[in-house]
């Protein structure tokens, strides 16, 4: 029975087993079912939590409340269309001395830039004037593409090497002062990370976690089966699922993909994410690209990364990075799958794992 998540620009699809249906239906199991998943709002998308049970002590308020907490934090410190929050601040601070951020700030500008400098350049949260230029940003749409003149100007302020985190004390400095940080590409998958910590501190140790397709599981699901995440066919109209994806560990699945975020400029298409080396949105035949790792900020990272590098230059870094990725290609209706050896070892461990074998029987 698959459960359709809608967001903003993407339907992910959860498929689970038809177990729990036969035995609402049945009204013979026991025990009875998982608490109703939590949904909400946050980062310009949605997001939805499913836990196996709660604990004695823990009301569905209180884990509402848990969750909430740690999204307000993440977004205080992280969202750029919050004008108070930290990033913000930080952009519209036009000085090249330190600026004293969050530990949880410095440590994933940190991060992002290590993930920066792995794949060659291709993830880079200084973009974002860029971002703006071709009108993915917070001012919106444009009708026409930048002009030779504004793209120059734009990629006069970015570039990470402009951009210095220092942890102890933690702080950021830009050495121009139009800089300015989007951790669009890895936002999501941190936010997971910070809520699937907060679950494990009170206690819960089975759970999915998901912030606008960007995901997160531990343990099994109620019914003692994997949770199982539908990788999405890439295709703007398109609802299907192109591979269920078993969970027989603990681990983050994050997807990028241009196929459905995209605006069409002077009857053009382009896509949302940029490609900092040339200064312009991303234009291959690559329509997603899927990372499995430990963090879901990992993951949500190198998918935008690999999204960047497209299926050749990719995959080669994918594969020396020992990343388990998916690049799907699209010609026409034909989707084209290419996975690295680390995602082919992830599916053959799910088929061997002794729940799945029992399943297939
Ligand atoms: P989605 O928002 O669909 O999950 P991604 O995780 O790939 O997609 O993030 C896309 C966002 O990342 C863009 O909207 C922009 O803010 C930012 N971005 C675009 N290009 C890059 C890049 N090369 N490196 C880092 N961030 C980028
Ligand atoms: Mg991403």
């Amino acid at each position: 029975m698959p459960i359709f998540h809608d967001t903003n620009h993407r339907t992910w699809s959860l498929l689970t087993g038809c177990v729990a249906l036969t035995c609402a239906l049945l009204g013979a199991c026991a025990p009875p079912g998982p608490p109703p998943p939590l949904r909400g709002a946050t980062m310009g998308t949605s997001y939805s939590v499913k836990v196996t049970a709660l604990p004695a002590t823990l009301s569905r308020a209180d884990l509402q409340a848990l969750v909430e907490q740690e999204l307000q934090q993440v977004n205080a410190a992280m969202s750029t269309y919050d004008p108070a929050s930290e990033i913000s601040r930080f952009n519209r601070h036009q000085d090249d001395g330190w600026f004293s951020v969050g530990p949880d700030l410095a440590g994933i500008v940190m991060r992002a830039r290590d993930i920066g400098a792995r794949s060659g350049g291709a993830f880079d949260i200084t973009v974002g004037p860029l971002v703006e230029a071709w009108g993915f940003g917070a001012s919106g749409p444009r009708d026409l593409p930048p002009s030779g003149q504004e793209l120059a100007a734009a990629s006069a302020v970015i570039g990470i090497h402009r951009l210095l985190p220092r942890v102890e004390p933690p702080a950021l400095r830009k050495s121009v002062a139009g800089l300015q940080i989007d951790l669009g590409a890895i936002a999501k998958g941190y936010g997971v990370d910070r809520i699937a910590t907060a679950l494990e501190a009170a206690g819960i140790d089975s759970y999915l976690v998901e912030i606008g397709g960007e995901l997160r599981t531990r343990g099994r699901r109620h019914d003692g089966a994997m949770w199982r995440v539908g990788i999405e066919q890439p295709a703007p109209d398109g609802r299907r699922v192109q591979l269920a994806l078993p969970m027989h560990r603990d681990g983050a699945v994050a997807t990028s993909g241009d196929y459905r975020n995209f605006v069409e400029t002077n009857g053009q298409r382009y896509a949302h994410i940029i490609d900092p080396r040339t200064g312009r949105p991303v234009d291959h035949r690559l329509a997603s690209v899927t990372v499995i790792a430990d963090n879901c900020e990992t993951a949500d990272a190198w998918a935008t990364a690999l999204s960047v590098l497209g299926t050749s230059e990719g995959y080669r870094i994918a594969e020396a990075e020992g990343l388990a990725a998916l690049f799907i290609e699209r010609d026409d209706d034909v989707f084209k799958e290419t996975t690295t050896p680390a995602f082919d070892a992830w599916l053959s461990a799910a088929n061997q794992s002794p729940q799945e074998t029992e399943n297939n029987d």
